[in-house]
């Protein structure tokens, strides 16, 4: 049987994350990837890093193709009545920024990169089973080509995103969880055309809103505000650039260029925590243990932080034997979890057109109005946005 210290489902940006920073401490881990390579390398999800998730992939070594390919940015654009509202969040705080790179070229780099220091990914690992996590030796077990395959380890990282085998390996009774669907989805467009826009456009509409993101000079990402369980079917490309066209209008003569749709999906949104993100020696880290709707583009670096404490709480823990950290791990990536989903929450009901079914939907209206004044009027309001948008906390 094989053995690691740290055995990791999942490779997507936590688990990869860990399976580094692991190593820069000297600790051995094995990461099992239920789909192939290829798959994980072109799957479009996030494209924005906040500045504390880039400082700690360069502090690693991590960045470099980030670094010569991703695009700085320093303000955001909102648009409502057919105007647009700078956001100047690099001036707001000082001198933070953002940065736009796509979540499949950042996963595909910390693939080429593990398997180049020797590295193990075993890619195609099927029915990914956790067992003796309440023990003090845990196993993994899956099968690769037909074959059963285990892995001995001391502590096992459940990376392994919402539909993962870790998190349903925990009795439910030991679980607190927060689901909370939200009455918005998204339609997710990835298409073949240079954006028409230098910052990354939020457009609150009374149709709903629609969202410009940026992903390089030849190929852009918009996001269209829809219901939950809409089909992906109701969106012929007409439709979509028609709405995209209306929605992110404004007075001033601006133009939305048009190209070929490459990628379409409908995502609903929800916002998801469970509590505690450990039981036994098995800890979350991740979509494994929280969701936050999109539209703060915080997920991925959500990721990427509970991978950093998990990191150093486990090198703790494996290399001088005080657990304090790593028992601490879920309070300490909770706090920033609950947080981040408050500001997620709160600016997903800023920018998204209120469905006629909301409870007070009328009242809300003129809220959400007053609200969108004040952040583009206010230079405080503005400076409080910010922080939250950018990330003021430490790497
Ligand atoms: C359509 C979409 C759009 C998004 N847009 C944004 C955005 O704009 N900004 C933002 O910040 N966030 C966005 N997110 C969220 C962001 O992509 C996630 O928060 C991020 O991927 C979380 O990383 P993770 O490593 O925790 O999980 P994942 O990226 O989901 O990685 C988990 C990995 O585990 C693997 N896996 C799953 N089950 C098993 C199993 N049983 N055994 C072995 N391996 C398994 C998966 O194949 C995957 O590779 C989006 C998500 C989606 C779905």
């Amino acid at each position: 049987m094989a053995r690691a210290a740290v055995g990791i489902v999942g490779a997507g940006p936590a688990g990869l994350v860990l399976a580094h920073l692991l190593a820069d401490h000297g600790i051995e881990a094995v990461v099992l990837e239920q789909k192939s390579r290829e798959y994980v390398e072109k799957r479009v999800r996030a494209g924005l890093l906040e500045h504390r998730t880039v400082a700690l992939l360069e502090r690693h070594g991590l960045a470099e193709r980030l670094r010569a390919r991703g695009q700085v940015h320093r303000g955001v654009e909102l648009r409502f009545d057919g105007a647009r509202h700078r956001i100047a969040y690099g001036e707001l705080c000082g001198g933070r920024h953002m940065t736009v790179y796509a979540q499949q070229e950042l996963v595909g780099d910390l693939i080429g990169l593990w398997l180049a220091r020797g590295g193990t990914i075993a890619f195609e690992a099927e029915d990914v089973r956790l067992h003796g996590i309440e023990g003090e030796r845990p196993e993994l077990c899956w099968s690769a080509g037909g074959r059963s395959e285990r892995l001995a380890c001391e502590f096992v990282a459940g990376c392994d995103g919402f539909h993962g085998a870790s998190r349903p390996a925990i009795p439910a009774a030991a679980l607190r969880v927060y689901d909370h669907p939200l009455p918005f989805a998204w339609v997710g467009v990835l298409a073949a055309v240079a954006p028409s826009t230098e910052e990354i456009v939020y457009a609150q509409h009374e149709r709903g809103f629609a969202g410009h993101m940026l992903r390089s000079d030849t190929v852009s990402r918009f996001y269209l505000q829809t219901a939950p369980g809409d089909p992906i079917e109701r969106w012929p490309d007409a439709r979509i650039w028609d709405e995209l066209h209306r929605r992110l209008a404004t007075g001033d003569g601006w133009t939305l260029r048009e190209g070929p749709v490459l990628e379409k999906s409908v995502t609903d949104m929800r916002s998801f925590v469970v509590e505690p993100m450990q039981f036994g020696r098995l800890f979350l880290a991740g979509d494994a243990a929280h969701i936050v709707p999109p539209t703060g583009a915080k997920g991925l670096n959500l990721a990427v932080a509970d991978a950093r404490v998990l990191a150093d709480a486990l090198a703790l823990r494996l290399q001088t034997g005080d657990a304090r950290a790593l028992d601490a791990y879920s309070a300490t990536c909770l706090a920033r979890v609950w947080r981040v989903q408050d500001f997620s929450i709160w600016m997903t009901w800023l920018i998204h057109r209120i469905p006629d079914e909301t409870p007070d939907a009328a009242l809300r209206r003129r809220l959400q109005r007053a609200q969108l004044e004040r952040v583009c009027g206010s230079p405080a309001a503005a400076a409080t946005f910010a922080e939250s948008y950018v990330g003021l906390e430490e790497a």
